[in-house]
């Protein structure tokens, strides 16, 4: 019924090959942490949705906020020193439960948006305070930061030479992945300080009078879940304090309880001067995106935004009053109702199933923290390397692994799993259970 190319949907980040023989899975609705089709197959979406739906799929609590403010005010802009009181207030929560003691929000609608607001935000501030120059984002390869003009800038995968992007000035440091990048004979501690050197000759060679800001994700999310490699943060940002560049972490997935701590900051020790937060900031249920600035940043950023008279940026959407009452209650849900405490209590025995494919000849690594974890398939172990074909592998253990009930997205070589703060210890042995025989019909 529902084929592919009798449909009038243009499909993003797709494999239009696999679409069409196989057409699109069609979701009609979610119960908890399961997904449902139009004929009525059920799924354990593992991924979350996109890494977003924490709470479930049918929150009953999140699903009356939104009706009730449906009914109260349904949608109003921001802008204007004009806005709902729902928004107001979801500004001052964040900022009550974000690292920094006192500090500002500025709310749109998704992470893209979010980080190309930030990057404007670095560009005037510095330009007002007598440095155009200053203008240069440092990411890294294998970072997501979206898909705007500026955030697929950002991004550091292959995909977005499609586009001619990065723009001028968007530049890519190492990705702090050990077991890829690490040299024969170098310790994780060797790794980490060539990163972090490589870091500083990066910032000389650019010259540091013209880098307006370096942005990392705590863990490499959509990059295939990496954790940085041991003392990663730790080495680099005190270089990034000596050239006095502004470090923006990019908290879309991490932020909100995927890591085990509210921040993945706090699981990093990371000391941001502005954090990215979305996806569970809504727990799903609403598109948003929100740029969260420290004390000192925000101090800065109103003054300069005085003498331009205002700061000239702005979402039509952005603030909205049901976003706002959703995000309001996301963060009450994930606070107060045991969701991050169960990301800590289940976590250990996610990784002790996970551990558990370190067995495969074709799994070369596992890998993650909290509840985001990948399996990185290799065709050879010793040698690490992949099997041939950009998406070919992957693909197959994905349609595998759908038919058999289970969504685990690949990302390139890495299969990924980041199920929902409310998942429990049986269902993560039936996760692992359906992934084992997926693969063990895959490797075959
Ligand atoms: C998903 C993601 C984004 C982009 O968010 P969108 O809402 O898809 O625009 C940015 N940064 C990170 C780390 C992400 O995972």
């Amino acid at each position: 019924m529902h084929k592919s190319n009798q449909s009038h949907h243009l499909y993003g980040f797709t494999d239009l090959k696999t679409l069409n023989e196989r057409g699109p899975v069609v979701i009609s609705h979610g119960k908890g942490i399961y997904v449902y089709d139009i004929h009525d197959k059920k799924y354990l979406d593992a991924n979350s949705g996109l890494w977003n739906a924490c709470a479930g799929f049918d929150h009953p609590g999140l699903v009356e906020v939104a009706q009730k403010q449906y009914s109260k005010f349904a949608g109003y802009h921001s802008l204007f020193g004009r806005l709902s009181e729902e928004t107001l207030e979801l500004s001052d929560k964040i900022i009550e439960v974000s690292p920094f003691k006192d500090g500002r929000v500025f709310l749109c609608n998704s992470g893209s948006e979010a980080n190309d607001t930030m990057v404007k935000m670095l560009w005037m501030l510095h330009a007002r305070k007598g440095n155009p120059q200053k203008r240069k984002i440092i990411t890294r390869i294998n970072g997501y930061h979206g898909v705007t003009l500026g955030a697929a800038s950002m991004t550091g995968k292959p995909y977005n030479g499609e586009f001619q992007l990065p723009l001028d000035g968007f530049i890519h440091a190492d990705c702090p992945h050990y077991w890829k990048f690490g040299n024969a004979g170098e310790t994780e501690e060797e790794f980490s300080k060539r990163m972090a050197n490589n870091l500083e000759e990066l910032i000389l060679k650019e010259g540091s009078d013209t880098i307006a800001g370096f942005v990392a994700e705590p863990v490499q999310g959509a990059g295939g879940v990496i954790p940085p490699s041991k003392n990663y943060f730790d080495l680099i940002q005190p270089i990034l304090k000596k050239y006095e560049i502004p470090f923006v972490a990019d908290e879309v997935i991490c932020g909100f309880g995927r890591t085990g701590n509210l921040w993945g900051c706090d699981t990093y020790n990371i000391k941001p001067d502005i954090i990215i937060s979305s996806k569970c900031l809504t727990a799903g249920f609403f598109p948003m995106g929100a740029v969260i600035v420290n004390k000192e940043f925000a101090d800065e950023f109103t003054s300069v935004s005085e003498d331009a008279e205002e700061f000239p940026h702005g979402f039509t959407a952005g603030g909205h009053p049901v976003g706002c009452a959703i995000a309001l209650k996301a963060i009450d849900v994930i606070i107060n109702e045991g969701l991050l405490e169960n990301v800590r209590s289940v976590s250990p025995y996610f990784h002790e199933r996970l551990n558990e494919f370190n067995g495969y000849d074709h799994i070369g690594e596992t890998r993650g923290i909290g509840l985001m974890a990948a399996l990185e398939m290799v065709k050879d172990k010793k040698t690490k390397e992949p099997f041939e074909g950009h998406l070919n592998m992957g693909d197959k253990v994905a349609n595998m692994s759908i038919d058999n009930g289970l969504i685990c997205r690949p990302l390139g070589p890495a299969i990924v799993l980041c199920p929902q703060f409310i998942i429990n210890k049986g269902q993560i042995d039936e996760m692992f259970d359906s992934l084992h025989s997926t693969l063990k019909q895959a490797f075959n």
